[in-house]
């Protein structure tokens, strides 16, 4: 993952470890090397922009020019930006700490790895000793509702009984009252995708939204998108206000680029990424530890 990005910064750095004393030029030099591999790792490119700019403003200072080891210093607050960037340092953990049952809305688009994800969190959150109850409210795609299911039945959890004639509103909302009257603390919702933004199904999230009040709206992004699944995100959290990202398939060969601008661009944090198809493939987001992991 991320092996050229990691490519790339690792030979700026390199050259900058070699250089006993820095100046402007050549300062300005390895943040044109920064700037180039952030490009085409897919970052966004205004978020490349702010990021040099920050970048150049603290390294262009009397601090690195009289230090001992001012190459060093440039690659660390290339580090310390990079996890500012992805959030580092703030709160990213779920808010589940309303009166139960608390719940979860999954969005995102067809394919992005929602239902997948659906089961991940289920599972996570019932190694924290909550009790889920998974909820099918994609009434369009009659597989989803089988997908989510089989999950239910692989991690032992209980999945809301719904079928494609009902409307995805009522859905939801009978399922919330089942929460209530049944024990379950936490509801996670398994909203429709569509292969890309429309109003109709924004209107029918948006209704959900309004009808359950979850606490967590999360985005699922396709990391293997790059750029378009920041576009994506931005539209889907105009619309809903979304409180969170998880960011699937950081195990395919994704170059990086949406993990590094989706929280700059839409201001909200990314608190889970999936790395693989199965169940258990799902982390905790540290952006120091990811940003350690592009860095070497
Ligand atoms: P949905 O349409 O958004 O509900 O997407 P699905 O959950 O059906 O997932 C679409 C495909 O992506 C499936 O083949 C999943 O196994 C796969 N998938 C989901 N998450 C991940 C992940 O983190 N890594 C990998 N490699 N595949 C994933």
């Amino acid at each position: 993952m991320f092996a050229t990005l990691q490519d790339k910064l690792d030979s700026v750095f390199k050259k900058l470890r070699g250089q006993g004393v820095m100046t402007e030029d050549n300062i300005k030099e390895a943040l044109r090397e920064v700037r180039l591999a952030l490009l085409e790792a897919d970052v966004n490119f205004k978020v490349v922009k702010d990021f040099v700019e920050k970048v150049r403003s603290r390294s262009v200072g009397t601090e690195v020019l009289q230090s001992l080891a001012p190459g060093q210093q440039v690659i660390k607050i290339v580090h310390d930006e990079l996890v500012l960037l992805m959030g580092g340092g703030e709160d990213n953990s779920l808010d589940l700490a309303a009166k139960p049952p608390v719940s979860i809305m999954m969005v995102g688009l067809q394919g992005a790895g929602k239902t997948t994800s659906c089961g991940k969190l289920a599972r996570y959150l019932k190694s924290q000793r909550r009790k889920p109850l998974m909820v099918p409210a994609d009434v369009y795609r009659p597989a989803a509702i089988e997908q989510l299911k089989t999950l239910g039945r692989q991690l032992s959890i209980e999945v809301f009984d719904s079928s494609s004639d009902q409307k995805p509103v009522d859905i939801c909302a009978n399922a919330i009252r089942y929460a209530t009257l049944n024990g379950f603390d936490t509801v996670i919702l398994d909203t429709a995708g569509r292969h890309q933004i429309d109003d109709y199904l924004m209107d029918e999230l948006d209704a959900i939204k309004r009808a359950v009040e979850p606490r967590e709206i999360l985005f699922v992004a396709d990391a293997m998108t790059g750029q378009e699944a920041v576009n994506v995100a931005s539209g889907f959290n105009d619309r809903l206000d979304i409180t969170g990202v998880i960011l699937t398939k950081l195990d395919g060969d994704a170059k990086g680029g949406a993990a590094l601008s989706i929280k700059a661009v839409t201001g909200k944090p990314v608190k889970f990424v999936g790395l693989g198809e199965k169940l258990d493939a799902l982390d905790v987001f540290h952006a120091d530890r990811l940003v350690s992991r592009i860095l070497g």
